[in-house]
């Protein structure tokens, strides 16, 4: 989850009188890198995905699950055994927010050849293997987004009791501070988002009203006045940054040829967030509650809004410098890539110093405002070892800030001496049951990095509209009710040319033709006379590949589930989930998960997840990969 220092973390006090000192001196470090490698060609994609997890323990006895606190000395033999073993070791691993949570990733990045495609599930699968080989019999590794009962009394093992005091780290009433992992940058995260704010985070997310849910649904805190103030009537009310930054995710980094298609690929990339955040949903509960979305973006969203009321639009502007419109934790609020510029339709904060800086430093308009936007947020963590750096050979104050900017795409730079080229990373996507699912999500988009460099398509429209797509994104069964903007002509190309393209227009002077409101199965499987569909220009894009049997057969699976999902023969996780619990025997239909209910979910995914049982209407029938043999492989179906 970002910058990992090692030292003594300071206070929120001491760590604002250094915020102009961090980021002076993190501008200094891009301007170095920029510079340094700004003119760097690389000629393979490279590619790589992130996988989150949580550690569970099940009494099969008292059927409970529990999310098990033991997520530091698992990531310490991992690492062990593995990476510090055999520097080509298969697997690496890395801290997660949570104290129950480690985050996998290929050994090495794969490379441009399309029989590396099929070398991921293998991958996926290693890496389950391996972390539950050091857990007991009891316990497993999960691929789930949002563990229901999170912040339920007891829902950790060993189980605590939240400890609400100033001096805490969250000072949440439901979510133990014992749940945050140990390594000082996350409590101190924690602390100094709620200090820097003002108050505890506020999250509210709206319950799904079932036959017998209480409406309206309201939750009293007699006891503690900020509860009682801040949670809404018809809500599931959260106070913790582990609400948030405790549930997990599948991300994709994309090592582009040079900084122009790194801008490119973020841009064309950026209008896919929401249709493939939709496509992954699988986070329907919060809190032991039914609720009525089913993505975890704008949980996350809220659960680190370091925003003081002055920045939040609340009082008049005083303390601070700006009005600020969104989380740190947000969709991207401009286009980087010259193509992007007449889409910039969303007024932008900015640092006009750092921009007036960049510019003379020769960094061109859109480059220079992203950064100076990126800037206008304080450091959160700072660590006293670490605050006098080499500007030329470090880059950690510049890491400081962007690390903690976590939009929806992230640019970038190579980190400083490295061989490492430009990279973006793709950060919307739930986490998914199986490996199966998780490689087919990522290969999809992969491939459609293929086909967007390749075919040169444009999928650009105002970002406003795909802020707006977030919002529908996020919604109950978005993946099938929602309607998305998407742009109409996307295989034009002539404005899509990585370098360089036509002059910049104001928003203003679009044709207002460009785009138009789609569903998503129109967007992935295409409608005759509207739209030709992602997966049929995947289909088309392989045809004309070498690509060996085996591969194709895999790929083909995985296009077959994003298909089914998106036309809604197949159904979401999130979907999913709701109907399992809906059909429990103990649900009273009044949105409650219990701890029972909780225990035969996740004992089901968890057996999904293992191939233990099958699950045809999350999986379809290509749940086991099946070895092609035979004629070619039917891409129709
Ligand atoms: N777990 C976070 C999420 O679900 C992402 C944390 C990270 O940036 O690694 O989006
Ligand atoms: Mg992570």
């Amino acid at each position: 989850m970002g910058l990992l220092s090692q030292g003594s973390p300071l206070s929120w006090e001491e760590t604002k009188r250094h915020a102009d000192h961090v980021r002076r001196h993190g501008i200094l470090q891009f301007l170095h890198i920029y510079h340094a490698v700004k003119d760097r060609h690389k000629d393979v994609l490279k590619w790589g995905d992130e996988v989150e997890y949580m550690l569970v323990s099940f009494d099969h006895e008292n059927k409970k699950v529990q999310l098990v606190l033991f997520g530091e000395e698992v990531l310490e033999t991992l690492q062990e055994k593995g990476e510090r073993t055999n520097p080509n070791h298969p697997t690496l691993w890395r801290p997660e927010y949570g104290s129950y949570m480690i985050e996998g990733t290929p050994g090495q990045p794969y490379g441009g050849t399309m029989s590396e495609f099929n070398t991921v599930e293998d991958n996926m699968r290693k890496r389950r293997k391996e972390a539950t080989s050091l857990l007991e019999e009891n316990q497993a590794v999960c691929t789930i987004t949002s563990f229901p009962r999170l912040g339920c009394p007891g829902f950790t093992l060993p189980e605590y009791k939240p400890n609400p005091v100033e001096g805490g780290a969250s000072k949440s009433l439901f979510f133990p501070d014992e749940a945050i992992n140990k390594h000082p940058r996350f409590s101190t995260l924690t602390r100094n988002i709620r200090h820097r704010r003002g108050e505890k985070v506020v999250i509210n997310v709206p319950i799904f009203k079932d036959k017998n849910t209480p409406s309206p649904f309201i939750e009293a805190f007699p006891e503690d006045d900020e509860a009682a103030r801040a949670s809404k009537p018809d809500h599931i009310y959260m106070d913790a940054m582990g609400f948030g930054m405790g549930n997990c995710c599948l991300q994709v980094t994309f090592q582009a040829c040079s900084i122009s298609e790194a801008r490119y690929l973020y841009d064309q990339l950026a209008t896919i967030c929401p249709i493939v955040m939709a496509l992954s949903a699988a986070s329907p509960f919060y809190r032991g509650y039914v609720s009525d979305i089913d993505c975890r973006w704008g949980v996350i969203s809220a659960s680190v809004d370091d925003r003081t009321r002055e920045e939040r639009g609340l009082e008049p502007l005083k303390n601070n410098n700006y009005r600020i419109s969104k989380s740190r934790y947000d969709s991207i609020d401009s286009y980087l890539s010259e193509c992007g510029e007449k889409y910039n339709d969303i007024n932008l904060t900015i640092d006009k110093e750092i921009y007036e800086q960049l510019l003379q430093e020769g960094i061109d308009h859109l480059l220079a405002q992203h950064v100076a936007h990126l800037f206008i947020r304080d450091p959160l963590t700072l660590f006293e070892e670490k605050i006098h750096l080499d500007d030329a050979n470090e880059s950690d104050h510049f890491e400081n800030i962007q690390s903690t900017n976590w939009q929806t795409m992230r640019f970038k730079p190579p980190p400083p001496n490295s061989d490492i080229g430009w990279r973006v990373e793709f950060r919307p996507m739930e986490v998914q049951l199986t490996d199966f699912e998780n490689s087919a999500y990522v290969v999809f988009v992969v491939l459609l990095t293929r086909v967007i460099l390749s075919y040169k398509l444009d999928f650009l429209i105002p970002l406003s509209k795909v802020d707006e797509n977030m919002k529908v994104a996020q919604k109950r069964d978005a993946v099938l009710q929602g309607m998305f903007y998407f742009r109409k002509d996307i295989c034009k190309g002539g404005n899509a040319v990585v370098d360089g393209c036509g002059k910049a227009q104001n928003s203003s002077e679009l044709p207002p033709e460009e785009y138009t409101l789609m569903s998503i199965d129109t967007i992935i499987n295409g409608k005759e006379g509207v739209f030709p569909g992602l997966i049929p220009i995947l289909n088309s894009y392989l045809e004309n590949m070498e690509v060996d049997v085996d591969t194709r057969c895999s790929i083909l699976n995985y296009l077959k589930l994003i298909k089914k999902r998106a036309s809604g023969e197949l159904m979401t996780v999130a979907k999913w989930m709701r109907e399992f619990i809906a059909n429990h025997p103990d649900y009273k239909q009044d949105s409650v998960i219990t701890d029972e209910m909780n225990y035969s979910l996740i004992l089901k995914c968890n057996q999904i997840a293992n191939e233990l049982c099958e699950c045809p209407e999350l999986l379809g029938s290509s749940f086991r990969k099946v070895k092609y043999s035979g004629s070619k492989p039917d891409s129709s179906n």
